[in-house]
């Protein structure tokens, strides 16, 4: 069995936490997390940052036809969140009692995401909820 390696870590750990990267230098957030920072390039001094998960709507859509993956969950929207600390971030808005639209504001929860179907394994990954 093949090891899964530090980058696949990595990634995991910033699915389940919504842990990105802030440069100290200049104050930028991102996320997905970055190794170097935009504006400070080589100058840049990154650190893990865990974001709080709250923002708001930015844009979103309805998938009606999706890719397999998803096909037992459509419709259902996705959109881009924009982080109070700064960062853009692309997932699933879940439907609750409030409506939807540009400014809404959301907070982040971890859902599961799909179920492999060979090996039955079960994805979970973060989700955004109107507030
Ligand atoms: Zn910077």
């Amino acid at each position: 069995m093949e090891k899964p390696s530090a980058g696949l870590w990595r990634k995991i750990k910033s699915r389940y936490n919504l842990v990105g990267s802030t440069c100290s230098k200049c104050g930028s957030n991102y996320f997905p997390p970055r190794i170097v920072c935009r504006k400070c390039g080589r100058e840049s001094k990154m650190e893990d940052r865990k974001f709080n998960g709250n923002g708001e709507v930015v844009s979103f859509t309805t998938i009606r036809v999706p890719p397999d993956t998803f096909k037992d969950e459509a419709p259902y929207i996705v959109g881009v969140v924009r982080l109070e600390e700064g960062p853009m971030v692309e997932g699933h808005i879940i439907e609750n009692s409030r409506p939807i639209d540009i400014g809404t504001k959301v907070r982040t929860t971890f859902r599961k995401m799909y179920v492999d179907g060979e090996e039955g394994l079960i994805y979970y990954h973060y989700k955004f909820e109107p507030v």
